[in-house]
Formats: C-alpha cells, sequence, structure tokens
C-alpha cells in the first residue's frame, strides 16, 4: 500500500499577501478531492511577514508547517527544503501565488494513484508575463533543451513525484541543483498534464531580469558540458581560420605585395582576445560550480520550523 499523503511543498519570498488565501484556496481544493495533504511552506529568508503569516496558520492546523531560511538562498533551496520535509508517499512543488492551478494538483494526484512517478506539469500559454522575459525564457530554454538533450520549453516547477524519486533526489549530493532538469534526469514512469499559467494571485514576481540571467547560467553549469566543449571548437575553428589567413599572407608576401593591413591586425587582435576571454569566463564558471561543490557548504540554513516553535511551546 502506498502511503496516500501529498506533500504540497511552496517556496515563498516575501509573499505575505499570497500565504493565507494560497493555503485556503489549496485546502479548499484538497478538500474537495478528498486528498490527504500536508502543506509545506518554504520562506526563502523572506523580509516580510511570509513566516509568522504560516507559524499562525501552523498553530491552527497540524497539515501546515513552515521553514524559514536564514537568508535568501534561492528557489531551488527552497524547493529541496520542502522535499526533505515531506512525510507524504508523494509531493508536489507549486508556487506561491497560485499560477500553479491549485486543481491540477488533483488530476496530477490521480495519475500518481494510477501508478505514474512522476506527473510533470506543462504550460499551455506563458500567462502575462512581458514581451521580453517571453523573449529571454524562450531563448533560455532553448539553449537548455539543446544542451541537455531535454524538452525545456515548456516544463515548470510544478511537479509531483513519488516518495521514490523524492528520496532519489534528495540522495543525490550536488549542491547546485536544477530542479526541473533533474526530474527529467532521473527517468521514471512519468506523464504530463497541461495547465494554464493564472494571473499571480498577489504581490510581483520576484525574479528580477538579472537574477533569471544568472539562474539560467547557473542552470546551464550545473546541467551540461557542453559549453566547454564549445570552447575547444571555437578554438580550432580559429586555428583553422588562421591557418588560411597564414597561407594567404605568406603568398601575398612571397608575390611582393605584403599586407598593409594595420586595421586587419586589430581586428583579429580584438576578435582572438574576446574569442580567448569568452573562453576563460566559460572555463571559469565552471571553476567556480566545482570550488562551491567542493566547499560542501549545506543548500540552505533553515533558522525556524514550525514543528519545533510548537515543541518549545509546549
Ligand atoms: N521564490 C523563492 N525564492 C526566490 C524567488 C522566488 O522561493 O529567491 C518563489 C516565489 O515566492 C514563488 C516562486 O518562487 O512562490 C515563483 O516565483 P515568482 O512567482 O516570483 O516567479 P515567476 O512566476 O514570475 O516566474
Ligand atoms: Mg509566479
Amino acid at each position: 500500500m502506498k502511503n496516500p499523503l501529498l506533500s504540497i511543498v511552496i517556496p515563498a519570498f516575501n509573499e505575505e499577501e499570497n500565504i493565507c488565501n494560497t493555503a485556503r484556496v489549496v485546502q479548499e481544493n484538497m478538500k474537495k478531492a478528498q486528498i490527504p495533504y500536508e502543506l509545506i511552506f518554504v520562506s526563502d529568508g523572506s523580509k516580510d511577514a511570509t513566516f509568522a503569516r504560516v507559524a499562525e496558520l501552523a498553530l491552527e492546523d497540524p497539515r501546515i508547517r513552515g521553514l524559514e531560511f536564514s537568508r535568501n538562498f534561492g528557489k531551488e533551496a527552497a524547493i529541496f527544503a520542502g522535499l526533505a520535509a515531506a512525510k507524504g508517499g508523494c509531493a508536489v512543488v507549486m508556487d506561491c501565488d497560485l499560477q500553479h492551478p491549485p486543481k491540477t494538483i488533483t488530476e496530477m494526484y490521480r495519475l500518481w494513484e494510477e501508478g505514474y512517478e512522476i506527473v510533470e506539469g506543462v504550460k499551455n500559454t506563458r500567462g502575462s508575463e512581458s514581451a521580453i522575459r517571453r523573449g529571454f525564457a524562450h531563448g533560455f530554454y532553448k539553449i537548455i533543451s539543446a544542451l541537455t538533450g531535454f524538452d525545456m520549453e515548456n516544463a515548470s516547477d510544478f511537479k509531483l513525484l513519488d516518495r521514490r524519486v523524492v528520496d532519489i533526489l534528495l540522495d543525490l549530493p550536488e549542491r547546485r541543483t536544477f530542479f526541473r532538469a533533474m526530474s527529467f534526469w532521473v527517468g521514471f514512469q512519468t506523464c504530463q498534464v497541461r495547465y494554464d499559467v493564472a494571473e499571480r494571485a498577489y504581490g510581483t514576481t520576484k525574479w528580477s531580469f538579472f537574477s533569471l540571467f544568472r539562474y539560467g547560467i547557473s542552470n546551464i553549469v550545473s546541467f551540461s558540458t557542453k559549453p566547454l566543449a564549445a570552447v575547444s571548437y571555437m578554438g580550432v575553428i580559429s586555428m583553422f581560420a588562421g591557418l588560411i589567413l597564414g597561407v594567404q599572407t605568406l603568398i601575398r608576401w612571397a608575390a611582393g605585395k605584403a599586407m598593409e593591413g594595420f586595421t586587419t591586425v586589430i581586428l583579429l587582435l580584438l576578435l582572438i582576445g574576446g574569442g580567448i576571454l569568452i573562453g576563460l569566463g566559460v572555463i571559469g564558471s565552471y571553476i567556480s560550480a566545482i570550488y562551491q561543490e567542493v566547499k560542501g557548504r549545506p543548500r540552505y540554513i533553515i533558522r525556524q520550523d514550525t514543528e519545533k516553535l510548537q515543541e518549545y511551546d509546549q
């Protein structure tokens, strides 16, 4: 018999306006569908009353639990902390702003009952994102898909995982994680559920353009080594170009027509210099990833846990 408990993991960063509403909407849905559940809010070092809201709810309802990080560790860390705290036979990860429709959770849960071990939420539309963001996301996922070999275009963090998958993800030793791609990578019986991205319930997006860009780079680095190979290819191509140019220059010199090209020299210097710097940058990104993995620091630090708070109170 599978443990029927569904753990709902909700990373939350400065979401004080959303907590109560999201908890209520999700709970109503679970009650209607008669699914046993627990709600785990992971406050990712929020500067507002996010954790206080969760703690209030947790006091009244033992099915609600809140964790608070000591600082902002990022959504990935919050997801993994939530999964580590989950006690259910399966766990679903959803955003705190109700952009992931709670009724889809019911659909996912039914598929899990049928025997699927991973149920991927796939976006029908990207909601009301600005054109720039959509363009950026599109480009980013094109690159990621090409690099990882998975179709990541409409993938999201909204997915349900069986206990076995959760345990395997938690056992992976790496600290720099990319939840979306990792759940592809582990395999298992997978199916997809399509959903429409809803409008954000309250508040604004927690990602700046810059943080999204950093997230993109870090995810590519932690999931693919193809950029490193690209550096070598770049070197080979530039060597060939150099050879051809060199031969041409020699022939001209032999014919008594030495290149007058000071401009050519400057252009070549800039081009090659740029190429070398990009290559160094790529290698640097990997070294910094290795450095961080080797340090072996924890992915996140939990400052408060509502379950522990209640123990202290008693
Ligand atoms: N989030 C987080 N840590 C962060 C940034 C975001 O836990 O550093 C959470 C956020 O509270 C939300 C989810 O990740 O529950 C998705 O964030 P958001 O809605 O801002 O992203 P968008 O939907 O705009 O891509
Ligand atoms: Mg959102």
